[in-house]
């Protein structure tokens, strides 16, 4: 990455560090991948019970082989019924995630069609973990709500079998396909909890 993007990056993260400090959420920068996985093992103590809701950045970081190859209780959902990972989920020590877009002063944004990785990030779990590279900062919630839609959620749809409009074009048609991924909207714009959403952000592009 060119260097003044670094710097400008590096900058733009204060901002919206202090933007999630001023709704009851913590931030954190990470200048690369591994200051990101650092700061998470800061965050996760070992023998906690981790659960993900499909977040590629955590495995772009390399965070989750970490998780699983240590002394951690990492639920991997594959493994089990779509209901017990749900439940699992639902009760774990940590649940981490990634933001399909957040804004400079630190409102998030995801998209669910299953809603299981939105319903955890509001409730349930005792924290949550976000990795979210610098890519998905926006100026503010309109921008967040088009990147969310015309970026995060065609890219999503890709990894599914799904006859979607965004699939074949790249854009969102705010479709009412069967198929659709965006069943949910989900925008956190304060936490009711101190301590319960931690968001990392990372000087690096990452997921989607
Ligand atoms: S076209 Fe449908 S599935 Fe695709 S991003 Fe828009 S609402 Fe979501």
């Amino acid at each position: 990455m060119d260097i003044n993007m670094q710097k400008r990056n590096e900058v733009l993260a204060q901002t919206v560090i202090k933007g999630l400090e001023s709704r009851n959420m913590s931030g954190y920068y990470a200048a690369d991948k591994e200051a990101a996985v650092k700061q998470a093992l800061e965050l996760i103590p070992e023998g906690s019970s981790i659960a993900m809701g499909g977040c590629a950045s955590a495995h772009e970081i390399g965070l989750i082989k970490v998780l699983e190859d240590g002394n951690y209780n990492y639920i991997n959902r594959d493994k089990l019924s779509p209901r017990e990972g749900l439940l699992a989920a639902y009760d774990a020590d940590i649940f981490l995630s990634s933001a399909n877009a957040i804004t400079s002063d630190g409102v998030m944004v995801n998209i669910d069609g299953n809603s299981n990785r939105v319903s955890c990030i509001a409730q349930g779990p005792r924290k949550v973990v976000f990795i979210v590279g610098m890519n998905k900062v926006c100026s503010d919630l309109d921008a967040a709500m088009k990147r969310a839609r015309n970026v995060a959620a065609p890219a999503n749809a890709q990894r599914f079998e799904v006859k979607t409009p965004c699939k074949t074009t790249g854009k969102c048609f705010d479709c009412k396909s069967p198929d659709t991924i965006c069943c949910q909207f989900l925008i956190t714009r304060y936490s009711r909890h101190k301590n319960r959403i931690h968001v990392i952000l990372v000087n690096d592009t990452l997921g989607f």
